[in-house]
């Protein structure tokens, strides 16, 4: 094995939260002792596509070839990209920040109640700066009215007949209508922004907008890298970290650090853990070093369905981009922790369907001449609206495997209701559009949860309940921390925002432990 490289930090995963801690860290942080800069090696197992300079809204011919064919995971197109083998799993500089659909909300007042809940200082207050470095970095923003198509003054004017006023965001979750922001920086609404693809002109907010920070602070990024275990010593019943052991182009090398950030996403976590020998006893049996068995545990997201809707008239204008658009919160009012709110949204009453997604539209007649007209002006006619639903009371979530990474999650009666409440508001929304619709629903359907997912590797003061502590470091482990989607404790929303937000605070709480002068 060649000499290996020693560090102040090493970060493994350059996602969403990764790289944007990496930066932070990097600019803000210096030796304790000498103030010197730290020097800090950030390991991603993907390729680094987007090597040029970020231009926002005019992108650059080489991003332009290579967006296109950066897609869902899910539909692996033998392109680019190789996945991991659970969902939301992208392996690239940027983790899934590249093709998320840049829908997102700030966190609300329940969420901050949530965390510290757990034990932990995570409130509004705390995390001001980490939420304004994001908002104005990634530059967060609502849509304005003017941009709204057709479908969503529809939708906008439907919900208002059944009670849901529209209002700006701002913390509190009532019964209401409200903005979903986005990131995006001169976007020309070219039409091809939303879930699934990457934006060709760079005008969707991404963690590859604070690479140039990094970069300008030294960090080494090393991709095409697999990080195979952390290196974990025993040291009484806990362990301390010295470093990493990667593979780049088939050669096994190691670098040395006595802090690792564990930034893999919610599954890649708790697998990378469970590889180094940390994690559940009945799972990891010999190969445990140091047990916890949270590591993977506590899964939690949200339980998510769509729901067809076809006009008679155009909802949506072809030739013009999509919006982040807008959603009805619908509480639960038996609680006042966020459990059971629905989310009513709107992101396809924006973006124009495509040819051949209208064509295979449950909608579509199957053959001949009415195959032909359905399809003259299907793509603008054609519709959907998303229900989602949060955590249930009754605590059941999921399970990471901690050796393969395949999740499970139970049902629960509880979000089955709530789900069916949500189908009750979209039947009234669509008779009140005017428009056909067709449900999604399963007959059976059960709460299932985990879209969106979070929580693998949670904080919170108590080690029976949590992986790390409110400063992101490890219960057990002295010098490894875990910062991505699987470090909060629970989500009233979407897993991206809050993702891009433990970067932002993980790195200052990892600078105020351990990188400020004089500690
Ligand atoms: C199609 C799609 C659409 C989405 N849309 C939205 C949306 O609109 N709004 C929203 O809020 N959220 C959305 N999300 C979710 C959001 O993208 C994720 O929650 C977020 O990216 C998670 O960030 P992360 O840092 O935890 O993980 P990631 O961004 O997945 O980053 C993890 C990184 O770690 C790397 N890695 C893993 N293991 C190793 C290893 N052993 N060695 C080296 N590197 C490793 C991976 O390759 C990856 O780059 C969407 C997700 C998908 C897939």
């Amino acid at each position: 094995m060649a000499q290996a490289k020693q560090y102040d930090l090493i970060v493994v995963g350059a996602g969403f939260a990764g790289l944007i801690c990496a930066a932070r860290i990097a600019e803000k942080g210096v030796h304790p002792k000498t103030g010197e800069k730290l020097k800090i090696a950030l390991i991603e197992a993907g390729p680094n596509l987007l090597k040029n300079r970020q231009k926002h809204g005019f992108g650059d011919p080489l991003h332009r070839q290579m967006i296109p064919q950066i897609l869902w995971e899910e539909f692996d197109t033998g392109g680019l990209l190789k996945s991991w083998p659970w969902t939301f799993g992208l392996k690239v500089v940027g983790g899934c920040s590249i093709h998320w659909g840049a829908h997102m909300h700030l966190p609300y007042d329940v969420d901050y109640e949530n965390w510290s809940a757990m034990g932990i200082s995570w409130t509004k207050k705390d995390m001001k700066e980490a939420v304004d470095d994001m908002v104005q970095t990634l530059h967060v923003h609502a849509d304005p009215e003017e941009a709204w198509t057709p479908g969503e003054r529809m939708f906008r004017n439907a919900a208002a007949e059944l009670g849901y006023k529209f209002r700006d965001f701002d913390g509190a979750q009532v019964n209401a209508v409200e903005p979903l922001l986005t990131m995006r920086k001169n976007c020309i609404f070219c039409g091809f922004h939303n879930e699934g693809h990457g934006c060709k002109y760079d005008a969707k907010g991404t963690s590859l907008w604070y690479l140039p920070i990094a970069e300008a602070n030294g960090v080494e990024l090393i991709a095409d890298a697999e990080v195979k275990k952390v290196n974990i010593e025993k040291r009484g019943a806990g362990g301390i970290v010295n470093g990493v052991t990667y593979e780049k182009n088939g050669q096994v090398l190691e670098a040395r650090s006595d802090k690792v950030i564990v930034s893999c996403g919610w599954a890649g976590s708790p697998v990378l853990l469970g590889k180094s020998g940390y994690g559940p006893k009945d799972e990891l049996g010999n190969d445990l070093i140091v047990g916890n068995d949270n590591v993977g545990r506590n899964w939690d997201g949200e339980t998510n369905h769509s729901f067809a809707m076809l006009f008679d008239q155009p909802i949506k204008e072809a030739g013009r981009g999509t919006n982040t658009s807008i959603c009805i919160m619908d509480v639960d009012r038996k609680y006042t922790d966020g459990t059971g709110t629905l989310r009513i949204n709107t992101a396809d009453l924006s973006s124009i369907n495509y040819p051949h997604q209208s064509a295979l539209s449950a909608f579509a007649p199957a053959f001949g001449k009415k195959h032909m007209d359905f399809m003259k002006t299907a793509i603008t006619h054609l519709g959907e609206i998303t229900l989602k639903c949060s955590r249930p009371p009754t605590h059941i979530t999921g399970r990471v495997n901690v050796r393969t990474g395949a999740a499970t999650y139970g049902g629960d009666p509880y979000i089955e209701k709530r789900m069916r409440d949500a189908r009750e508001i979209a039947i009234e929304l669509a008779k009140k559009m005017g428009a056909k619709y067709l449900e999604r629903f399963p007959a059976n359907f059960k709460g299932r949860g985990g879209g969106h997912p979070n929580g693998t590797c949670r904080a919170g003061s108590d080690r029976r309940n949590s992986v790390i502590n409110g400063d992101f470091e490890s219960h057990d482990v002295k010098g490894l921390f875990v910062v991505d989607a699987g470090s909060y404790p629970r989500s009233s929303i979407n897993s991206g925002s809050f993702a891009a937000l433990m970067g932002a605070f993980g790195a200052r709480r990892i600078i105020a432990t351990y990188f400020s002068r004089g500690l």
